[in-house]
């Protein structure tokens, strides 16, 4: 039986979906003979397991597991205890070119909330999950189905999609009232009897065949029931527009000096703590040599960072000198670190 389309008329009463248990069988059935193995799926330490959910909140699986991400901050940062005491620095150099570095941050005050607890473990239900700091309902229900196996409905990026094409929605899924509608349906979709596989089958399903832009319909499990099936799936789900664009143009010192460089440590929300060249206005920067530009995206702007060689400069508040040797182990934002090794590089260049 086809699923209905459109929005059921009350997402706190869902109505029970005919055809859940169909699709329940048929996404099991594909999961077990063809599901992914991956490092947190071994795993029911909800450590280890929090901290993939929090790598990969922005960040592709290719990248937390291919460049070695996930496997070099457990080997570093084995459990709580180990992430609970390390210092800022080193959470930060390892969570560097990942990007978003509130979510190490994070990570880090979630571990030293749980140690405060009175038995010093993880709770294990999503309403303890969620009082903890830096945990939302979905890393709540994550934790809670792929650590313990209980029924939790989650939604993220890749479940939002699924849903909104198997209920053929058009309604924006980033407004409030949808994305109540989306817990909804998954509570309703959620398969009580194995909820870790089915939870873990479902985002797989929108990572490896219900894509945003060129959905894999003709192979994909639960195609039998999906309204949405076919070339025009990937108009499905509609989003608000997004935000415009903004270009920005940055000028920055290279400024080395006796084999050291001056840096800037940032004190901003979204970078708070990392390490970058300083930066000046175009007018103090006109007469000097530019040796690198560079874009780099961050939010919705698109920077164009123009980088000069320098004089030794008067350091201004939050700018230090460090030794060229100290530079690798100092947390800096990705498009710095490149740009810093490619500056580093042209050095005999540029003496
Ligand atoms: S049939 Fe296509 S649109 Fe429907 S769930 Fe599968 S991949 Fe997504």
């Amino acid at each position: 039986m086809p699923p209905p389309t459109g929005r059921p008329p009350d997402p706190t009463s869902p109505q029970p979906i005919p055809w859940a248990p169909t699709f329940q069988a048929l996404l099991l059935a594909w999961f077990r003979a063809s599901g992914r193995d991956y490092p947190w799926r071994r795993t029911r330490d909800p450590y280890a397991i929090l901290v993939s959910e929090v790598m990969l909140q922005q960040t592709q699986i290719a990248t937390v597991l291919g460049l070695g991400y996930y496997q070099r901050w457990m080997a570093a940062l084995p459990d709580l205890a180990a992430l609970a005491a390390a210092s800022e620095p080193e959470i930060l150099r390892l969570w560097e070119g990942l990007g978003y570095y509130s979510r190490a941050r994070n990570l880090q005050k979630t571990a030293q909330a749980v140690l405060a607890l009175p038995n010093a473990a993880f709770p294990s239900s999503p309403a303890e999950l969620r009082a903890l700091p830096g945990i939302g309902p979905y890393t709540a229900a994550a934790l809670a189905s792929f650590a313990w196996n209980l029924p939790a409905p989650l939604v993220d990026g890749n479940v939002a999609r699924v849903l909104a094409r198997l209920f053929a929605c058009d309604d924006p899924i980033d407004r409030p009232p949808m994305q109540a509608q989306l817990w909804a349906w998954a509570d309703a979709l959620l398969c009580r009897a194995e909820p870790r596989l089915y939870n873990s089958a479902l985002m797989e399903l929108g990572q490896r065949f219900c894509t945003p832009r060129a959905p894999a319909c003709l192979l994909c499990p639960v195609q039998s029931l999906c309204p949405s099936a076919g070339p025009s799936a990937a108009s499905r789900p509609r989003k608000s527009p997004p935000r415009a664009t903004v270009a920005l143009t940055e000028h920055a010192l290279f400024a080395l000096h006796r084999d050291h460089l001056l840096l800037y440590q940032e004190s901003g929300r979204r970078r708070q703590g990392l390490w970058k060249f300083p930066e000046r206005s175009p007018a103090e920067t006109a007469h000097l040599p530019e040796i690198l530009r560079a874009t780099y995206a961050i939010t919705h702007h698109r920077v164009s960072l123009h980088l000069h060689r320098s004089p030794p400069p008067d350091p201004r508040p939050g700018e230090t000198w460090h030794p060229l040797a100290a530079l690798p182990a100092l947390p800096m934002p990705g498009p710095y670190r490149k740009a810093l090794n490619q500056a580093l590089a042209q050095m005999p260049a540029q003496a």
